[in-house]
């Protein structure tokens, strides 16, 4: 997307924040890099009998406040340092929510549209054979992030067990429901961002049920989001969806459901009945008030900023905007639910996943969805509340609250 290193970008965040705050410099250093990380070249026998080799990673990239805890991306253009932003924007989302839990990414660059069922079982295995021994509910839990699923989830606790010889459901999150997956964890990540939309929308006194809304990457995240802002918010009217092939736009309305059915059909949301083609560059500066960036890093750049018409960005992505860009929007007077609050629903019912898997007992839906809905809430209040004390941009407050809590754990722990 912008070309800029993603990890580069979320120091840069880190900086300003411990600028702001007068962090210590040993406290500021620690912060800027993960504590560890593992690189594995796992070999992978293919349909056609050759072995393929892959490179995967997992970081683990600050634990003072609990277990690391992150997705697992497979990815064609998956890289160190994406996995190295990734897993410093866990540490910062999992503090932002206050939950127990620190923060972690790992990734395989591969591309699994083009690899058969049995090749990604054995991928997925692979994986854990390498890093089995660094995961556990007590250590480090992976979870599905972009083109890993359930099932992947599955087949890895699968191959965790039987090194380990017992049952160990925590140690991965995001599994099926029948093999100690939770009620609610499919739609988390969008569920939360709508309820930081509902809660923009009240300070902002802009009602989301009569606005129009936008969605780039029509995935987990952008699917859920596009039906549930009509669910939750008793309305709004969505004008415009896209994905990694390209864009509809409908300024009378598209309906949600039949706009995800479509694209489950035929593989896309293009020649969506009733629409007209948008590229994702003109979907992003689109005339609408909600905009949902739902596919990957870098999506607004100083280049597209000053050019959004949206008043609420919420960020289901993780890092859709870049330093420069962010400015621009909070000078435009953009409200930005920045990413690691936006889309922190899916680490949360994750955690709830967690604590369920230790339990051994299970929540009902409208327990997680209650539960949800509270974590998220004060996590928007806590953000929105330090920004305007800081007099910061959206980002910067959720930094402030994050940061502030992570390094209070160091200094507790007597690490700085
Ligand atoms: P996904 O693979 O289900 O969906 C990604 C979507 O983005 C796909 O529809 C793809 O076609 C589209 N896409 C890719 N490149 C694009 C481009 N250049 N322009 C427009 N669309 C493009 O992944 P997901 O789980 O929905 O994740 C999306 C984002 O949300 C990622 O940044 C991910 O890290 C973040 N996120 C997801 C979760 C979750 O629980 N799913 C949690 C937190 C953050």
């Amino acid at each position: 997307m912008s070309g800029l290193n993603p990890f580069a970008i979320a120091q840069q965040q880190l900086d300003e924040a411990a600028e702001k705050l007068g962090l210590d410099a040993a406290t500021h250093e620690f912060l800027r890099w993960p504590m560890r990380e593992y690189h594995f070249t796992l070999p992978v026998k293919m349909d056609n009998g050759k072995t393929k080799v892959f490179k995967g990673y997992r970081v683990q990239y600050n634990n003072s406040r609990g277990p690391t805890k992150g997705g697992l991306r497979w990815h064609p253009e998956e890289t160190i340092d994406t996995v190295r932003a990734l897993a410093a924007w866990m540490t910062w989302k999992t503090a932002v929510v206050d939950i127990p839990l620190g923060g972690g990414k790992g990734g395989v660059t591969c591309n699994p549209k083009e690899m058969s069922e049995g090749e990604k079982e054995r991928l997925a295995r692979a994986f854990i054979r390498s890093v089995g021994r660094e995961l556990g509910v007590h250590r480090d839990v992976p979870a599905p992030d972009v083109y890993t699923t359930p099932q992947i989830m599955a087949w890895m606790m699968d191959e965790y067990e039987t090194m380990m010889g017992h049952s160990h459901p925590g140690m991965i999150t995001g599994k099926p429901i029948p093999i100690g997956g939770s009620q609610g964890r499919g739609d988390a990540t969008a569920r939360g961002g709508v309820y930081c939309v509902r809660e923009a929308g009240k300070t902002l006194s802009l009602d989301p049920s009569k606005s129009t809304y936008a969605i780039q990457g029509f995935g987990n995240a952008g699917q859920f989001a596009a039906t549930l802002h009509q669910e939750l918010l008793g309305g709004g009217t969505l004008i415009a969806a896209s994905d990694s092939r390209g864009g509809v736009l409908n300024k009378d309305g598209m309906d949600p459901g039949a706009l995800v059915r479509h694209k489950l059909e035929t593989g896309g949301v293009a020649n969506f009945p009733g629409s007209t083609p948008i590229s994702n560059e003109e979907l992003l500066v689109l005339d609408c008030e909600i905009l949902y960036p739902s596919a990957l890093e870098g999506a607004i750049t100083k280049k597209n900023a000053g050019d959004i018409k949206a008043k609420i960005v919420c960020e289901l992505a993780n890092g859709p905007t870049t330093p420069d860009a962010d400015k621009i929007l909070h000078e435009k007077g953009v409200y930005v639910i920045p990413d690691f609050l936006a889309n922190a629903g899916g680490v949360t019912v994750s955690y709830f996943e967690q604590v369920q898997n230790t339990y051994n007992y299970y929540w009902t839906l409208d327990e997680i969805y209650s539960q949800l809905d509270r974590k998220m809430t004060d996590a928007f209040h806590a953000v929105h509340e330090q920004a305007q004390k800081s007099k910061v941009h959206n980002r910067l407050g959720a930094y402030l609250v994050s940061v502030t809590r992570v390094a209070e754990a160091c200094k507790l722990r007597g690490w700085v």
